[in-house]
């Protein structure tokens, strides 16, 4: 496994920060993560971040000295071209804070600032599922939905870096109230927190299912999608989501054409339970010469999508600068 050319990634989400140095072949040489404290500043979080890196650099066999660059992903929406977070959907304090350059002149290292869902598009194309593939679409489905979209090997991020939100897409006209203030959007309906809610409503109205030895209080999507392939309600739950994912998924394979599209998330665990019903909607609802070819799969980075997409980042900065 080899250190050369090494770059520095580094992940700040709603639940846990990681500090990682990666290869450019996308090896993790080493790795720390610490929960994130909800209580503490940017400037904080932006210290318990450089405290991991000093417990990475040597585990790595490292040094600041010998990386090429950083990449940052975060959780929240990004200035993409003023190097600043925008807001975060977990956190406090992170708006309008200039996190790259804040990064970068600590590390001493040129760096590079994304959101989540962009990172970790790049990270599957360049390191998992979507090797080899011009055009991706990544969608996470976890506690909301986001997406990242790779064309012609690069991220596409728009007029205002904010392409890839589909989790807000119309798919249930008049269905439950969004996080965005509207209704019927996906992450409405095919997020987390609604596979939840359709299972405590199923179970309130009688349903049988090995759901219901879950304290209510407690029950969540990882549960449904644990069960999936073994208790009805479950199944038929996921089997929902995957359809209405299916449509907004038709939606943009008509519009963008990619050759695979990745799922990740906590949700994607569900594997093809999830998928089979995601890949039947997509056949439907979209122009089948679109769907020709179209591989609709599960993430390969799992929980690391993110963080190896930093790397991603941080290596095509030094691929900018001309270096090896
Ligand atoms: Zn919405």
């Amino acid at each position: 496994v080899s250190v050369a050319g090494a770059v520095l990634a580094l992940d700040i989400g709603g639940t846990k920060l990681a500090s990682a140095i990666v290869n450019r072949a996308g090896e993790v040489l080493a790795e720390r993560s610490a929960a994130t404290d909800a209580a503490a500043s940017a400037e904080e979080t932006v210290e318990a971040l450089f405290e991991l890196c000093e417990e990475v650099l040597p585990a790595a066999r490292a040094s600041w000295q010998g990386l090429e660059a950083a990449g940052i992903s975060f959780g929240g929406p990004v200035d993409f071209p003023a190097g600043r977070t925008v807001t975060c959907h977990h956190l406090r304090g992170w708006e309008n804070f200039p996190l790259r350059d804040d990064v970068g002149e600590r590390a001493g290292l040129p760096t590079a600032l994304d959101n989540d869902a962009n990172a970790a598009a790049l990270g599957e194309a360049r390191f998992g599922a979507g090797r080899g593939c011009a055009h991706l679409l990544y969608i996470t489905v976890s506690t909301g939905i986001g997406a990242g979209l790779v064309l012609n090997g690069s991220l596409h991020r728009g007029a205002n870096s904010m392409a890839g939100e589909l989790g807000h897409t119309l798919v249930a006209p008049n269905g439950p109230a969004c996080t965005c203030g509207r209704r019927g959007c996906l992450e409405a309906v095919a997020a987390g927190p609604a596979i939840a809610a359709r299972a405590r409503q199923a179970l309130e109205a009688g349903a049988e299912s090995a759901l219901a030895a879950v304290p209510d209080s407690e029950l969540t999507a990882k549960h449904v999608a644990e069960l999936a392939s073994a208790d009805p309600l479950a199944r038929q739950i996921m089997t929902e989501v995957g359809e209405r994912l299916g449509v907004a998924v038709a939606a943009a394979v008509n519009l963008v054409n990619p050759d695979i599209v990745v799922i990740g998330g906590g949700v994607s665990q569900a594997g093809d339970i999830l998928l089979d019903p995601t890949r039947e909607a997509v056949r439907r609802h979209a122009v089948p010469e679109s769907v020709r070819g179209l591989r609709i799969v599960r993430g390969e980075l799992g929980a690391r999508d993110a963080l190896l997409g930093a790397a991603a980042l941080a290596i095509d900065l030094t691929a900018a600068r001309g270096e090896p």
